[in-house]
C-alpha cells in the first residue's frame, strides 16, 4: 500500500498512470501533477479507479516542495521533461521523498545531456537516507536491465553490446516525434558518439549506419547515435570494451530533418522575430503533433534490444534479447503509441520494485546496479514480454 506522484501528463505520463491504475495492491493512491491541469484531468478521466491531480510548475522547487508536503508521497514518479530533473531532485531531497525519472538531466540552453548532473546527489541523497532511481524507462531502462540479466544469468563475461531502437509504425503524419520533439531532436541532431576500448569516439550526426534484419519487422536502416545509457552502463559494467546504440529512421523522417536543419529550425539559441525573442525548437514543437496525440492511428511494431557478445562456459558466445511492442494493441490497453508505452510500462515496474523494497538502497542508482531478475518477470506480466537466443 503506497502513495505515488506522477509528475508530468504527457505521452508517458498518460501510459504511467493507467500501469499504475491497474496494480491498486502496489498503487493504492495514485496522484498525477503537471503543468497543465487539463492533460491530468482527461488522462483521469480514462481510468477506471479514482486518482488526485494536481497542478505543479515543476521547475520551481518551492511548488514542487509544498505539492510534495500537501501529498506526503512515498515516491515522486517524475516523467515531465528532462530539464526538470534537478528542480524535482532537490524538492525530493528537501521533503525526503524517494525519486525516479526515465530520462537524465539536460540543460534546456545545451544540447548536452550527461549523468554528471545527477550523480553528483548521490551524496546528498545518502545522507538524507533516500534513493533516487535513474532513466528506468525502455532506452535507458530495460536495455541496462537485458544487460544486467545477460551478465548475472547468461555470459560468464560480457565484452561487445550493439543496443538497437527500432520503431517500424506508421502514425500518418508527414513528420512527428514519438516523445517530445525537442528533447527527440536535440538527441537526433546531436553528434553520434560510442565507446571502445576506454575511450569515447565522436562520428558526424546520422554518418555511421548498417541494415540489420529486426524479428517481426525485417529489415531495417540503423543510425548510430550517442544515447544517455552507454554512460552509466560502461561505468558499472566494466567488462565493456565496446558499446554503441543505433536507431531506425525512415527516409521520410531524415528528408524533413535535413530540411529543417539546413533552414535554422532546430536552433536551440534565441532568434529576434517581431521584436520578441524566440528559440526556433520551442516553435517548431509548438507546430508539430504531440506525441501522446499519436496513438489513435498508429500501426505496426516497435523492437528494441540488446546484442551482447562475450565469454559463457568459457567459450565465445553471441546473445540477442529484444521485446517488441505493437503500437495498435498499446492504444487498445491505454491510449498511446508503443513509445510512450514501452517508457511507461518500465517506470512503473520501477517504481513497484521501489515501493516493494524489491530494491532499494540510499544515494542514487542506475538500474543495472540491482537484481534484474524480479524486474524481468514484472516485463512480461506487465506487458512487455522479451525474446532471447543464442546466435553463436
Ligand atoms: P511529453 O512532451 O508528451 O510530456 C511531457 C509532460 O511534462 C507534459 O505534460 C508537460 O506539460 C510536462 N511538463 C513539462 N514541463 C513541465 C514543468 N515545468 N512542470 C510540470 N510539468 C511539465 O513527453 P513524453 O511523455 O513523450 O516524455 C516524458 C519523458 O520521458 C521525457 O523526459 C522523455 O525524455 C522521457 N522518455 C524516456 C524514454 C526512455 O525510454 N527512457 C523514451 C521516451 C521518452 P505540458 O503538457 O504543459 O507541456
Amino acid at each position: 500500500m503506497s502513495k505515488v506522484l506522477i509528475v508530468g501528463a504527457g505521452g508517458v505520463g498518460g501510459v504511467v498512470t493507467h500501469k499504475c491504475a491497474q496494480v491498486p495492491e502496489v498503487f493504492s493512491e495514485i496522484v498525477l501533477a503537471s503543468r497543465t491541469l487539463e492533460k491530468c484531468e482527461k488522462i483521469k478521466s480514462q481510468l477506471p479507479r479514482p486518482i488526485e491531480t494536481a497542478r505543479v510548475d515543476a521547475d520551481n522547487v518551492p511548488e514542487m516542495v509544498a505539492l510534495i508536503r500537501k501529498v506526503k508521497p512515498d515516491l515522486v514518479l517524475n516523467v515531465a521533461l528532462p530539464y526538470q530533473d534537478l528542480a524535482i531532485m532537490d524538492a525530493c531531497l528537501e521533503t525526503g521523498v524517494n525519486y525516479l525519472d526515465t530520462a537524465n538531466y539536460e540543460p534546456p540552453d545545451e544540447a548536452r545531456f550527461c549523468y554528471k548532473w545527477q550523480w553528483d546527489y548521490q551524496d546528498r541523497f545518502r545522507d538524507r537516507g533516500i534513493m533516487a532511481l535513474l532513466g528506468c524507462g525502455f532506452d535507458p531502462g530495460v536495455t541496462n536491465i537485458f544487460i544486467a540479466h545477460a551478465v548475472k544469468n547468461r555470459f560468464d563475461e560480457i565484452h561487445y553490446v550493439d543496443i538497437m531502437d527500432c520503431n517500424a509504425g506508421e502514425h500518418g503524419h508527414p513528420f512527428a516525434t514519438n516523445f517530445n520533439p525537442e528533447i527527440n531532436i536535440r538527441e537526433v541532431t546531436a553528434r553520434g558518439k560510442y565507446y571502445e576500448s576506454g575511450q569515447w569516439i565522436e562520428t558526424d550526426p546520422l554518418s555511421v549506419h548498417q541494415s540489420f534484419d529486426f524479428p517481426e519487422i525485417g529489415p531495417r536502416e540503423m543510425y548510430l547515435m550517442y544515447h544517455e545509457e552507454m554512460e552509466s552502463l560502461v561505468k558499472h559494467i566494466p567488462s565493456i570494451r565496446k558499446i554503441r546504440f543505433w536507431m531506425t529512421f525512415g527516409q521520410e523522417y531524415l528528408t524533413h530533418l535535413r530540411v529543417l536543419q539546413n533552414v535554422g529550425m532546430t536552433r536551440i539559441d534565441p532568434v529576434k522575430f517581431q521584436g520578441c525573442e524566440i528559440v526556433p525548437l520551442q516553435f517548431l514543437k509548438a507546430l508539430l503533433p504531440e506525441p501522446s496525440s499519436l496513438g489513435e492511428n498508429y500501426k505496426g511494431k516497435t523492437n528494441i534490444g540488446c546484442m551482447i557478445e562475450g565469454i559463457k562456459d568459457g567459450k565465445p558466445a553471441k546473445y540477442y534479447v529484444y521485446n517488441v511492442c505493437d503500437h495498435a494493441e498499446a492504444y487498445r490497453e491505454v491510449k498511446a503509441q508503443a513509445i510512450s508505452y514501452t517508457t511507461g510500462v518500465p517506470a512503473m515496474i520501477g517504481a513497484m520494485m521501489m515501493l516493494t523494497g524489491r530494491w532499494k538502497g540510499t544515494g542514487v542508482f542506475n538500474v543495472e546496479q540491482f537484481d534484474p531478475d524480479p524486474f524481468m518477470e514484472k516485463l512480461t506480466q506487465h506487458g512487455l514480454p522479451w525474446t532471447e537466443k543464442f546466435l553463436v
